[in-house]
């Protein structure tokens, strides 16, 4: 990297900066009040759903809704399609991860069920009569948003002691709230469910077991990922391009010769060919390498510079060294949940005449036991722990 190269970089990574803070400006512009308005009509007529599923009666009068599945009851319908299959995600990877049985349940009211008065002993009774989170452990955790009602509760399972309940308030104060008073639901009830994750294990969803940096870029990842998928397209591109440009630049930008100091000048394509040998005009044939060859128009010095193709299917000859290996694998016997499989790989050189096969062993299929298919809870209880919130 000479001077030159510094000051180019100093100015390319300005640029990004400038582009990165631009763009976070104009999506913030865009996204702006983009809140549901209040009392705005659902989709869909409210309670149709509910109508689907039994219900159970509410010990203190009145009647429990029913569940739509163990994840996800969106009966108020806060949520849209993909927000819900967000939260559903993470919450099939809090069970897998930790067998912890988490629930969210939305209801456009209280009196709906014929339940007047305070949200904690609705949210107590719902709780046990769904049974939520194992029966020995007592983990299991219910977020109930009662839309109209402007109420919300985490209701948590027998097993958590009182220092949780400080805990839940916290997430219900920092995480559901401050969007549910701008009416942004779905926004509150996302940052919500990851605040009471990373509550619950000490990580946000999706990042178990990394560090810090991967945390805080999966959380930032994840509110990018919340604006839906055409995010990726306004920062894809630009940052695409900027990098196949960089490269090029680098790739291409003239170079002092190492003897003389004059700048050397890069041969044509068919021009380079008569300064590399029959393998690495086979590696550039493959398109495994590409070589560019660089020469010193004032003294006979010349450079002859590998780029290797990362997405080349050719791997490097152990006999010859160079990167015109092809692996070809044939399945012998395909793998079952009871046996192991087998196949053979095929090693050919297409530049020397190297040969070799190999059998492997391919694994047993594991048969997954993940919470995507869980259709009920564990039979826990709650004697009222948790915490509620009002907005
Ligand atoms: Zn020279
Ligand atoms: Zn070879």
């Amino acid at each position: 990297m000479t001077r030159h190269d510094l000051k180019i970089a100093g100015v390319i990574a300005a640029l990004v900066v400038a582009i990165g803070l631009a763009l976070g400006y104009g999506v913030g512009l865009l996204v702006a009040g983009r809140g549901d308005l209040p009392g705005a009509p659902a989709e869909g007529p409210a309670g149709f759903a509910a109508a689907q599923v039994e219900t159970f009666p509410n010990p203190a009068g009145g009647s429990l809704p029913g569940y739509l599945d163990v994840y996800v009851s969106d009966y108020a319908d806060l949520l849209d399609a993909e927000a819900e299959a967000r939260i559903r995600t993470d919450l099939i990877e809090l069970y897998d991860r930790t067998g912890i049985e988490m629930t969210v349940l939305t209801i456009s009211s209280l009196s709906e069920y014929g339940h007047y008065g305070a949200i904690e002993p609705f949210a107590t009774a719902l709780f046990n009569a769904w049974g939520i989170g194992n029966r020995a452990r007592n983990d299991g955790v219910l977020v109930l948003v009662a839309l109209y009602d402007r109420q919300m509760r985490i209701e948590i399972g027998s097993g958590y002691d009182s220092s949780w309940d400080a805990r839940m308030q916290r997430v219900i104060d920092h995480g559901f709230l401050p969007d549910f008073r701008d009416y942004a639901y779905q926004a509150g009830i996302e940052t919500g469910v990851d605040e009471t994750i990373r509550e619950l294990t000490g990580h946000y969803p999706g990042t178990y077991g990394t560090g810090t940096f991967q945390q805080g870029w999966g959380w930032i990842v994840r509110r990018l990922a919340a604006f839906g998928d055409w995010i990726w397209g306004i920062f894809a591109v630009p940052l695409a391009g900027v990098g196949f440009w960089l490269r090029r630049y680098l790739r291409r930008r003239p170079r002092p010769c190492g003897d003389c100091g004059t700048l050397m000048q890069r041969m044509g394509e068919t021009a380079d060919d008569a300064h590399l040998d029959g393998g690495q005009r086979l590696e550039e044939f493959l398109k495994a390498v590409d070589y560019d060859v660089w020469a010193c128009p004032s003294c006979a010095h010349m450079d002859i510079l590998r780029y290797r193709n990362w997405f080349s299917r050719y791997g490097a000859c152990p006999r010859c060294g160079y990167h015109t290996l092809s692996t070809t694998t044939k399945i012998l016997r395909a793998a079952t949940t009871k046996s192991t499989g087998q196949k053979r790989l095929t090693y050919d050189c297409k530049n020397c005449d190297y040969h070799d096969t190999e059998l492997r062993t391919i694994p047993k299929i594991t048969k997954s036991s993940s919470g995507s298919g869980r259709s009920s809870f564990g039979g826990g209880s709650s004697s009222g722990g948790g915490a509620s919130g009002s907005w």
